[in-house]
């Protein structure tokens, strides 16, 4: 199984493996080739997002490329060969595996992202409020981080979709998926009216 600490990208926040489908029972190796194209989208989408976002990151740092130096958000991310559509953090480090990267598109990808940095964002490992909540919030602010990074909003629900939580039922850390896709609706709403009357995206 190849594993990957990218140095470069995200999240530090309170997504569990739980945010997704059950493993499947069976486990197969992701050519090498592919290996690489899906640990690239990954940190391609990671890094424009912790660029896009760094003025809101509550830990950033600086780094130089070919364009000059710019801040980006500190968290880190990592990629995981595995046929289990899967993402989990550890306070530290957002672990995608490459099952779930290879499900999404670019947009839907930026979505799942930027759900985990808006963790970050609001500072979730410090609150007591309530997980479900802290979800919808994640769902909301994530849906802004995406749109300043320059990706299709709606991707949003069809990333949900994908991951079949229209259907999902309330948990002790998740909303039932109905009102998580409610809230996202709404969320898509509040963005359009900000990005149309030029406005900043501010969560
Ligand atoms: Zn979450």
């Amino acid at each position: 199984m190849k594993n990957l600490l990218i140095s470069l990208a995200i999240i530090t926040a309170g997504c569990a493996a739980s945010d997704m489908p059950a493993p499947a029972p069976y486990h197969a190796q992701t050519p090498d080739a592919e290996f690489e194209i899906l640990k690239r989208r990954l940190i391609r989408t990671a890094a424009n997002l912790m660029r896009a976002n760094a003025a809101l990151c509550p830990n950033t740092r600086m780094i130089r490329a070919a364009e000059g130096t710019f801040p980006i958000c500190t968290n880190k991310v990592a990629i995981e060969d595995s046929p289990v559509k899967n993402a989990q953090t550890n306070g530290d480090t957002i672990l995608v595996t490459t099952a779930m990267i290879a499900a999404l598109s670019d947009d839907e990808l930026a979505f799942l992202i930027a759900h985990e940095l808006a963790h970050s964002v609001e500072g979730d490992y410090s609150q007591t409020q309530s997980r479900p909540l802290l979800e919808l919030a994640a769902d909301r602010t994530g849906l802004i981080l995406m749109a300043r990074g320059g990706y299709n909003i709606q991707a949003g629900i069809s990333a949900l979709e994908k991951l079949d939580i229209p259907n999902a039922p309330a948990s002790d850390t998740h909303p039932p998926g109905p009102q998580r896709m409610d809230n996202l609706r709404a969320a898509i709403r509040r963005a359009n009216q900000l990005i149309q009357s030029g406005k900043p995206l501010i969560p």
